[in-house]
């Protein structure tokens, strides 16, 4: 855990998220910003900044909860598709430092995409 991380506060539960759902090391979250209902944020549950940084087990858990969510999230919200995309890196728009894959439901007429 990174003492100034908001994701690792959100994990820790010292801060409220709205959590969707977890697995051994990794939580989704409803985006506090979202680009369209029901956009969830799913990070590792330990600090990492970048996607190379996880380890290959940890790279997995967060792709099994994001195959297993994308389906019900996209149920959820009655959706037709969603777009499931990493920034990695400062230059590719991340903000928070901490490694997190936005799934952002879409629709048919929802006029282009994040
Ligand atoms: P990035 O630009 O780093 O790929 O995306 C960061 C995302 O984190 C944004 O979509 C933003 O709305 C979300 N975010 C930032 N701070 C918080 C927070 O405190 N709680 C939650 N749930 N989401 C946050
Ligand atoms: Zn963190």
């Amino acid at each position: 855990m990174s003492e100034d991380c908001i994701f690792c506060s959100i994990v820790a539960g010292d801060i409220p998220g709205r959590i969707v759902d977890e697995n051994d090391d990794a939580i989704a979250f409803l985006d506090a910003n979202p680009m369209a209902p029901g956009h969830t944020l799913v990070v590792p549950k330990a600090h990492h900044v970048r996607v190379a940084d996880m380890s290959a087990e940890e790279s997995r858990a967060l792709f099994d909860l994001v195959h297993e969510l994308a389906p019900r999230i996209e149920d959820a919200v009655d959706a037709d598709a969603h777009t499931i995309a990493v920034n990695d890196g400062p230059d590719a728009g991340q903000e928070v430092p901490h490694v997190h894959v936005h799934v952002v439901p879409r629709f048919a007429d929802d006029g282009g995409g994040p």
